[in-house]
């Protein structure tokens, strides 16, 4: 189009003042239009987020990386027991983050190790993985690998779990592809028996070969929403390369498995009596790869979480335990909702007791430690702030009145 005479031009974009809505004069007779002006904005802000993140990356050395005994240490102060998992999951995360600095020119490829983690529900796996990614400080999502589908199926795209992760960071793709994923109930999507069957196998072995892909690392386009993937969402690309990967699962019922290959393999060998003395509660300690085919998980998979270690059932002293030594333990927590309001709270021994009397009773393991306590606080925590006390000490006296009060006494009939 021919410019007209003394009109004012876009210095960018070259049109003319008639052919734009707004043109902002610079100096020295320069001007940029509205259109160039928003152009030049995000041009910008894409550019200071690119250099920021890599200017942040990595944003952690050798030296201040923490060491396995640290990050073991770290752990003793959140999850009771549990040492063979913490050392377990402290030495892969240290190495995980080494092979995240490693020099690109060496010949040596540190391979990534992801983990599983077998153990009976309640016992700790989430809580490894939270107090892990929390102390690192990297992104962490948890996901429970029984709402994944194969991709076109109801319930949600495997990708979806990469968006948990975009979620944590605030779509940081950066700090995303550094995260820890923590795959629960990978127990549950086996494949359904050893035949291909003619209806697909949606939830078990699709689902796999998905979460395969997630596992190798490669580049996923992930739905920024969650869900399902639509064709007008626009993606995010996600290299899952340096993503670690934590599964959990409770694999019911493996402790007998390890106990028959245990026998027959230390029948030859004249030992038996004395693996039979084995506690079931030990044998898990003996978990390896092979038992978990059993549960139909492809080896494909197995192969890709070479790191497997187990969380033991938790005793009753563990229980007892949990309710007052993790730093964040519930009566640590009580103690100081009652400190704002200026009482001093105690639990005597006998009501720790009883509390893990009945969490046992009611077959609710760590998980119901805190809904028994707080079923039992709820009328103190209802009437000491508005009373002149100054101190309260929760017996077993008080503790089994307001239990017994409340409708807790329906779940034995449930279990
Ligand atoms: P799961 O093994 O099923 O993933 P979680 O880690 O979610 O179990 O544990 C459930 C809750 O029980 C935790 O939030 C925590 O309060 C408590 N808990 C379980 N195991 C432990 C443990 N070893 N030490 C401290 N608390 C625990």
């Amino acid at each position: 189009m021919a410019k007209k005479k003394d009109e004012l031009h876009c210095s960018f974009c070259g049109r003319g003042q008639s052919e734009v809505e707004l043109l902002m004069p610079g100096i020295e007779g320069v001007c940029i239009c509205n259109e160039c002006a928003e152009r030049a904005d995000e041009l910008a802000r894409e550019y200071l987020k690119q250099a920021s993140n890599s200017g942040s990356e990595p944003k952690f050395d050798l030296k201040s990386l923490p060491k396995p005994a640290e990050i073991k240490a770290h752990l003793d102060e959140y999850v009771i027991g549990q040492d063979d998992a913490k050392k377990y999951l402290s030495v892969a995360v240290y190495n995980h983050y080494k092979r995240l600095l490693q020099p690109q020119d060496d010949d040596v490829d540190i391979e990534k190790s992801n983990i599983i983690i077998v153990g009976p529900t309640g016992t700790g796996k989430t809580l490894l993985a939270k107090t892990i990614a929390k102390f690192l400080k990297v992104p962490f999502a948890i996901v429970d690998a029984t709402v994944l589908t194969q991709a076109g199926y109801v319930g949600e795209d495997i990708e979806s779990l990469l968006t948990r992760l975009l979620q944590a960071c605030d779509y940081d793709v950066k700090e995303a592809e550094r995260g820890i994923v923590f795959i629960d109930e990978i127990d549950k999507i086996g494949r359904k028996g050893d035949n291909p069957s003619i209806t697909r196998d949606v939830s078990g072995e699709g689902v796999q070969q998905g979460l395969l892909k997630l596992l190798e690392g490669s580049i996923v386009n992930v739905p920024p929403q969650g869900g399902r993937k639509h064709p007008e969402q626009k993606m995010i690309p996600v290299d899952t390369k340096n993503i670690l990967f934590v599964c959990g699962g409770a694999f019911e019922g493996i402790e007998r498995k390890i106990a028959q290959r245990l026998n027959t393999h230390v029948v030859g060998y004249g030992t038996d009596s004395k693996m039979r003395r084995i506690e079931s509660s030990k044998l898990l300690h003996f978990v390896t790869p092979q038992d978990l085919r059993s549960y139909g998980l492809i080896p494909e998979i197995i192969g890709r979480l070479p790191i497997l270690t187990n969380l033991e059932p938790l005793k009753r002293e563990d229980l007892r335990r949990i309710l007052t030594e993790p730093k964040n333990a519930i009566v640590r927590q009580y103690e100081k909702l009652m400190a704002m309001d200026g009482v001093k709270f105690s639990v005597a021994d006998d009501a720790l007791d009883y509390i893990v009397d009945k969490a046992i009773e009611y077959k609710l393991g760590a998980r119901g430690l805190r809904s028994i306590f707080e079923t039992i606080m709820m009328e103190a925590m209802y009437k000491i702030p508005s009373s002149r006390k100054k101190t309260f000490v929760l017996d077993k006296a008080y503790a089994a009145e307001q239990l017994e009060k409340s409708n807790f006494e329906v779940l034995k009939d449930v279990n």
